[in-house]
């Protein structure tokens, strides 16, 4: 096993500096990344998903010991399996919904005078049946729907595009993003062992990668005033963990992998059972892909080509 290797430290800065803007332009330089004109919604170029790919890699390994099932999912869900979970409630303002146009000709016509006389045409529009994905396991509860499960549970790995409406100009902010998960459906202490497992297996990888990362006790953004409770009862219980590391700040590091237990959650949603009856408890553990890459280029420098030798030997860059 390789020691980690040592790594740059991110600058402090004050809070009056541009804290994002010189690495989200540095990396607009080097056609890492290329902006598509609203905040937080960037193409990723050939050298980025080349980490990326990279980096999924090491993960698929580290996830292989388990022999999980493997599903990818569309960056799009069941409307009516987003409205059974409590997304709506707790996180309003980062909701993607679909809307098309389902008139005439006629509805048509209107629509366009609209969009020509730059008048307000999106009110034409009417909800779809499905909803942007807004967590990598989400929609993988709905398919195990009043299912009893054989002794053991079941170990998922799931992959797909997260959206999030949270425009910023913080690069690892952005609003659509790829989750690697790897899911434990079972009794809690199964689902325990798993989210436990994967916060040391994270914070190895990433040390062996250089990257200076810490694992804090953690809280979901819930909205409002009753978001509050939620929160204080989250960080009470320890039910989330996450991976930080500086990214554009060492004041306020970055998430790039949380570990979450939800206790029977989403087994009580979906009538989801262990072999003994129980309501089945779930875990979590989710990568941030787009953010681990913006990591490393941050750590290690903008072209991998030059990385320390051992963070390419890790990822196989050559
Ligand atoms: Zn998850």
């Amino acid at each position: 096993m390789n020691a980690p290797v040592a790594h740059a430290a991110c600058t402090p800065l004050s809070s009056s500096e541009d804290v994002y803007g010189p690495y989200r332009e540095a990396l607009i330089a080097e056609k890492l990344l290329i902006p598509l004109g609203v905040r937080g919604l960037y193409a990723r170029g050939g050298d980025f998903e080349k980490v990326v790919e990279h980096f999924d890699r090491v993960a698929t390994e580290a996830g292989n010991v388990f022999q999980p099932e493997v599903m990818r999912f569309p960056p799009v869900f069941a409307r009516k399996h987003y409205t059974r979970l409590s997304h709506i409630r707790n996180f309003p303002d980062l909701m993607g919904s679909v809307d098309s146009f389902m008139g005439a000709d006629k509805e048509h016509r209107a629509l366009l005078a609209k969009l020509d006389g730059e008048q307000r045409w999106e009110d034409d529009l009417v909800p779809s049946e499905v909803m942007l994905v807004p967590a990598g396991c989400y929609p993988l509860y709905p398919t195990a729907e009043n299912t009893t499960m054989a002794p053991g549970g079941r170990r998922v790995d799931t992959e797909g595009f997260i959206f999030r409406h949270e425009p910023s100009d913080d690069p690892a902010r952005m609003q659509l993003f790829r989750q690697r998960e790897f899911v434990r459906l079972g009794t809690p202490q199964e689902a325990l062992d798993h989210r436990d497992y994967w916060l040391a297996k994270g914070l190895q990888i990433f040390g062996l990668l250089g990257l200076p990362v810490e694992k804090v006790v953690a809280n979901d953004p819930f909205f409002g005033r009753g978001g509050k409770v939620q929160k204080a009862m989250q960080i009470e219980q320890v039910l989330k963990w996450e991976i930080v590391v500086p990214i554009c700040s060492t004041e306020k590091p970055t998430a790039i992998s949380s570990c979450n237990y939800h206790l029977d959650t989403f087994g009580a949603s979906f009538g989801i059972k262990t072999a003994d009856g129980e309501v089945a408890h779930t875990a979590c553990v989710g990568f941030g892909l787009e953010r681990i890459a913006l990591a490393l280029f941050k750590h290690h420098g903008l072209r991998y080509r030059a990385w320390p030798q051992q963070v390419r030997d890790v990822l196989e860059l050559g």
